[in-house]
């Protein structure tokens, strides 16, 4: 089997019958067992990928179509899958089955996917480095030159999805963004992620964090892959409210189409504080897109400095109020040490949560509680609404595109990481929480490696809907940046 497979090649080669779906799942399969100490995976069912392979393969037979058809694919255990363990990353839910199947999934089993397992993520998707999960933290697979023996992370949350794209544990992986759960992986393991507009993945069946924020979003080897993933879990559902009742374009088409003439920005704020390889990187990409006709234009962007603490007010919020469904009386597994009613809400809780989603929790109580409600929650809305109008009348007035990092620097090891404060940690995310903040599509592009041999990548955000329009400009920095020749130089330990 060809290493490092993408969509569209496998598609290619199963067509051609070079292999069928139940020996490239095969495959696979036995990669994930081999690299078993990367723990990418939460659960692997074997016999239920096999055996759907085996469907695919009749259908292929058969002469059927489907974008992912027999395509081995896995998916961030926040995704409720039908009879399969979906657990969040936590305790609290490591006995859930689910009886149905999320909306994003189920659109990838109608275009024919072979589910290989659940991946790895933080705990409720609370988290950069993918440390808080019940399960054990997630490895990167790449080391940094300088000490290879050093672990390092694979970003967060969805840091099981990413490790499993980027190990060649699968072809291609879905996660979820609501802070920059897939931009930020994807920049640490050389991938390509996407957060769709707000509305453009249904949100049912996808366990809730910040239901206003949360997005579903592919992590896959290629720009091209994403848009194929993008294609097929996008779409209006009348069963999430705020699902978008738009036409989805045929994102695959604009993978490749001229980008001459698009105005991009570059934002002053993003810049500040950057590391000087992170500048230069910034300053390569746009080169590349000049050199493709485009033209770059400085802007400034004022509320940015605002969108982190904004984030961590309403994100803990809305997860204060979404995660009190879990007392123990329900789909939860129950503390058995109770004696009353409310002592098996605070005996389950106390043990099913982890540190840091009990630190969400208390954050997001205290934001909505009478007397801080205004202070805090209110004056953060009140700051959303101002990032969404600095975007409209600062930003997508005057450029089609923004050029920024998508993180402040390069994957940290996990000992670094157990040291840093939940503040330092939260860092991570400033580049990422913008495009949510503002319901915006963002992409994260591999674009070089860091002096250390680490993968860096740049993000591109656009307006809403504009997602075609990302592509196109991503696929050119994808194809300059050559990334598929750098990946062969990182070292592998
Ligand atoms: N790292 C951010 C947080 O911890 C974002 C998480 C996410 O996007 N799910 O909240």
């Amino acid at each position: 089997m060809k290493e490092y497979m993408t969509i569209a090649q496998a598609r290619a080669g199963l067509k051609k019958k070079e292999f069928s779906s139940f020996e490239l799942t095969k495959y696979y399969l036995n990669k994930i067992e081999e690299l078993a100490d990367l723990n990418a995976f939460i659960t692997v069912d074997q016999e239920r990928a096999l055996t759907c392979a085996k469907q695919a393969d009749s259908k292929i037979a058969s002469g059927e179509d489907g974008i992912l058809l027999g395509i081995p694919i896995a998916v961030k255990d926040l995704f409720c899958t039908r009879g399969v363990r979906t657990t969040a990353g936590s305790k609290i839910l490591s006995e859930f089955v689910p009886e149905y199947e999320s909306t994003v999934t189920q659109n990838m089993l109608n275009d024919g996917a072979v589910f290989i397992g659940k991946t790895n993520m933080d705990e409720f998707a609370m988290g950069s480095a993918n440390i808080t999960s019940f399960f054990g933290p997630c490895f990167l697979r790449y080391r940094r030159k300088t000490d290879p023996s050093i672990r390092l992370v694979p970003g967060g949350s969805s840091g099981g999805s990413a490790t499993a794209v980027a190990s060649d544990l699968c072809i291609a992986a879905v996660g979820s963004d609501t802070g920059g759960s897939v931009r930020q992986p994807a920049a640490f393991s050389g991938l390509v992620g996407i957060k769709p507009t707000y509305g453009v993945c249904s949100r049912w069946g996808m366990i809730a964090f910040a239901s206003s924020l949360d997005q579903a979003g592919p992590l896959t080897k290629t720009v091209e892959d994403a848009a194929i993933m993008l294609q097929s879990i996008a779409g209006y559902d009348e069963k999430d409210s705020t699902s978008a009742n738009i036409k989805i374009p045929n994102y695959s088409k604009s993978v490749g189409e001229s980008v001459r003439g698009m105005k991009i920005g570059l934002v002053k704020e993003y810049a500040d504080g950057l590391s000087q390889e992170t500048i230069d990187l910034l300053g390569r990409a746009r080169q590349w897109l000049v050199e493709a006709g485009c033209e770059t234009v400085e802007l400034s962007l004022k509320t940015t400095p605002y969108t982190l603490p904004a984030y961590y007010i309403i994100a803990p919020a809305e997860a204060s109020s979404n995660l009190a469904r879990y007392d123990g009386v329900r789909y939860t597994r129950r503390s058995e040490q109770y004696t009353d009613l409310d002592s098996l809400y605070i005996e389950t809780r106390t043990e099913g949560f982890g540190e840091e989603v009990k630190r969400r929790i208390l954050t997001g109580t205290y934001v909505l509680s009478a007397g801080y409600y205004d202070a805090y929650y209110r004056r953060a809305l009140k700051i959303q609404k101002m990032i969404k109008d600095d975007f409209k009348n600062n930003a997508f007035s005057k450029v089609d595109l923004l050029l920024v990092p998508t993180t402040p620097g390069t994957s940290f090891g996990i000992e670094e990481s157990s040291k840093m404060t939940p503040v330092e940690m939260y860092l991570n995310d400033v580049f990422t929480v913008t495009a949510n903040i503002a319901g915006l599509p963002g992409i994260s592009v591999p674009a070089g490696l860091s002096q250390d041999g680490l993968p860096m990548g740049v993000q591109l955000i656009g307006p809403k809907f504009r997602e075609a329009k990302i592509f196109r400009v991503a696929s050119v920095i994808e194809q300059s940046a050559g990334f598929e020749k750098l990946r062969e130089g990182i070292i592998i330990a």
